[in-house]
């Protein structure tokens, strides 16, 4: 294990990694406001590149070998890594948006996922919104369980009982879990969404974490599409994505790609995130 790196940073590597999950936010937050009937994905992955470059950032997507694109839009039965395209989007559409940054060599990483509106079908909407709640609601419990947790696998823990108190049924995906996240997107250790025997390693300052939980309306099971990429339900049942970047540090813990810190998600756990200083 000689020259591994830790897997906890430095209070100065904390520190470069507030503009990247900024960057992030900020990406993600444009995107936001562009979705809307007739838009493409195409056309979100453009909101979003030129937000990045605009900030002096890379998209850490586009370093990802085979991968040329900023944001993952997966729709409907697309649970994760979807493919930008020319497709419009429609009424109804439930959208799964995932992006990052890179600045200054260090990452952020992002997502949450939309209903688009329709007003001529409110109960496939009020489906497709109660699943992205919970899913969000998921990862909040998720962050909520690491301010106070002693190892990673708490958080997964979290998740799934969020997702299970929900009554709702539904699957959590096994094969795709979240991660630590620094100089590289994707870092030791592995962040599971449920939960598992082994605790993994201990939480203290230092660790930062990619949360990302993704669920789906029905079975977890998913297969890959003929792009390689869109991971998809077997069933068509929809998915549903939310990730935040979240930073321990002395002070407590802070959601690095959340412009209030987190402060909002994490208020109804009693929770108040610490700035990094
Ligand atoms: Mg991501
Ligand atoms: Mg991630």
């Amino acid at each position: 294990m000689i020259g591994r790196r830790s897997i906890y940073k430095s209070p100065a590597q904390l520190r470069a990694m507030i503009e990247p999950g900024l960057i992030t936010a900020e990406a993600l937050r444009a995107v936001r406001e562009r979705i809307a009937p007739g838009v493409t994905t195409l056309e979100l992955d453009a909101v979003a590149d030129e937000v990045i470059r605009s900030r002096g950032g890379e998209s850490n997507f586009q370093l990802v070998r085979g991968y040329r694109h900023t944001v993952c839009a997966s729709v409907n039965a697309a649970v994760v890594h979807g493919i930008p395209d020319e497709r419009p989007l429609e009424p109804g559409d439930i959208l799964s948006i995932d992006a990052g940054a890179q600045f200054r060599g260090w990452n952020g990483d992002s997502a949450f996922t939309v209903v688009v509106p329709d007003p001529d079908r409110p109960e496939l909407v009020a489906a497709r919104q109660r699943l992205s709640d919970v899913t969000e609601q998921s990862l909040w419990a998720g962050i909520a369980a690491l301010a106070h947790a002693r190892h990673i696998g708490e958080i997964g823990d979290a998740i799934q009982t969020s997702i299970e108190s929900s009554g709702e049924g539904y699957g959590i995906l096994r094969d795709y879990v979240g991660h630590g996240i620094g100089r590289k997107m994707h870092e030791a250790p592995s962040v599971f969404n449920y939960r598992v025997a082994d605790l993994g390693p201990e939480v203290k300052p230092g660790l930062v974490l990619a949360i990302e939980p993704m669920v789906v309306a029905g079975s977890e099971e998913t297969f890959t599409e003929d792009d390689d990429w869109t991971v998809s339900t077997v069933d068509g049942t929809d998915g549903s994505h939310w990730e935040h970047s979240v930073a321990v540090h002395d002070g407590g813990i802070w959601v690095l790609t959340a412009p209030d810190g987190g402060a909002a998600g994490l208020a109804p756990y009693g929770i108040v995130p610490t700035e990094i200083v």
